[in-house]
């Protein structure tokens, strides 16, 4: 019999909680306050709790967070962001909405994260910010990042949309730099039920600028005194999420396990398992390894009904439109490397050991 294992399994995650994220969104529509109000208030100060952040701002999506948590911060045009390659588009397409221009840094080979020996050379004195991403679920170099942007007087945001429940030495991601930006995105260790997002940050008049960007500039209900977006997290998404924060641990956990099981088989075959740095807890938002033959053993892990993926095939500096716009100048070896090797395995709470052993013996055989 052929297997089918997703990536992720949503089915499988709404079947176990489905009593209560029915009453919730019954609730919602039963009130019919869909836009901000008290279901948005409940979820950012329980996700503010849960992180030990001072405050939560609840966004449309983690992309909408990224660029107002920049613009909260007065990144304009003619600043430079330093950012990895290595991650989603939408953190480089943050950077150049909010007027910058991104530079590209390349990254550890053990843990895929912005390197900071190479950061320090990339500022000039048109660098404003550095926006590391915590990738997979495993924090940044944080404390060396925090250090150079202290001494250079640079802005921290942390890209947090892979890192619900990640720390780095006894913290929280998202409590780690000046502010700090998640995705609810579905798939995401925390995931809502469509587009949803949060800013996260100790500072009141940052998080201040942040609320009002999210809502139309507005001071008051006809006050409109800056210029922002219609970018607020719906009612809906917030009352979905608050019901989902509550196994949250329980979900790290098992991510974790299981993350421990797939390390522990792989062991002695010839592919990298993911290393968890130092004072690190990573919250395995994908499990990921990496092998020279990456484009063989997905095809035969797709053709058993294994659905393994690659995050991410093309560096964002090579994407077309980075091209198009002038910001694919930057040399990142290891990145351009790491992006041939790769490979994204099924990794949610509901995973059974019998299915992590399938998927390892699929590997086994095309790797020895
Ligand atoms: C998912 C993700 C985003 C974008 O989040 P959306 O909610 O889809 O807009 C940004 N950065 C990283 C690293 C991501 O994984």
């Amino acid at each position: 019999m052929l297997a089918r294992i997703p990536l992720v399994d949503l089915k499988a995650q709404y079947r176990s909680i489905k009593a209560e994220i029915d009453a919730a969104i019954q609730r919602v529509v039963d009130r019919t306050e869909f836009i901000l109000g008290g279901e948005v208030g409940t979820f950012e100060r329980n996700f503010a709790a849960y992180l030990g952040a001072h405050e939560v701002v609840g966004i449309a999506s983690g992309s909408a967070a990224l660029q107002l948590a920049l613009l909260a911060c007065g990144i304009r045009h003619g600043d430079e962001v330093i950012t990895p390659s290595f991650t989603f588009v939408a953190t480089a397409e943050a950077i150049i909405h909010a007027g910058a221009r991104p530079v590209f840094v390349d990254i550890d080979p053990a843990t895929y994260n912005l390197d900071p020996n190479q950061v320090e050379a990339a500022i000039t004195p048109r660098t404003r910010a550095i926006l590391p991403v915590h990738l997979y679920g495993q924090s940044a170099e944080m404390a060396a990042l925090s250090d150079m942007a202290e001494r250079r007087e640079l802005w921290l945001i942390e890209d947090a949309a892979q890192a619900h429940g990640a720390e780095y030495c006894g913290k929280r991601c998202g409590t780690l730099g000046h502010l700090a930006c998640f995705s609810f995105y579905p798939g995401k260790n925390l995931g809502a039920y469509g587009d949803a997002g949060a800013v996260t940050g100790n500072d009141p008049t940052l998080m201040a600028r942040v609320r009002k960007l999210r809502d139309h500039g507005r001071s008051g209900k006809y006050v409109h005194d800056d210029l922002g977006f219609g970018e607020r997290l719906d009612a809906l998404q917030a009352a979905v999420l608050d019901v989902k924060l509550r196994y949250l641990e329980s979900w790290v956990e098992r991510r974790r396990a299981h993350a421990r099981m797939y390390n522990a088989m792989l062991a002695d075959c010839e592919v990298n398992t993911p290393p968890e740095a130092d004072g690190v807890r990573h919250a395995y938002c994908l499990y990921v390894i990496r092998t020279a033959d990456r484009d063989y053993v997905m095809a035969t892990l797709r053709e058993r009904g294994v659905g393994a993926s690659i995050h991410y095939p093309v560096p964002v500096h090579q994407q077309p439109v980075m091209r198009k716009l002038g910001y694919d100048g930057a040399r990142l070896p290891v990145t351009e490397r790491v992006c041939q090797e790769v490979l994204s395995l099924p990794l949610y709470p509901e995973l059974e050991q019998s299915q992590i052993e399938y998927i390892v013996g699929v590997i086994r055989e095309c790797v020895q």
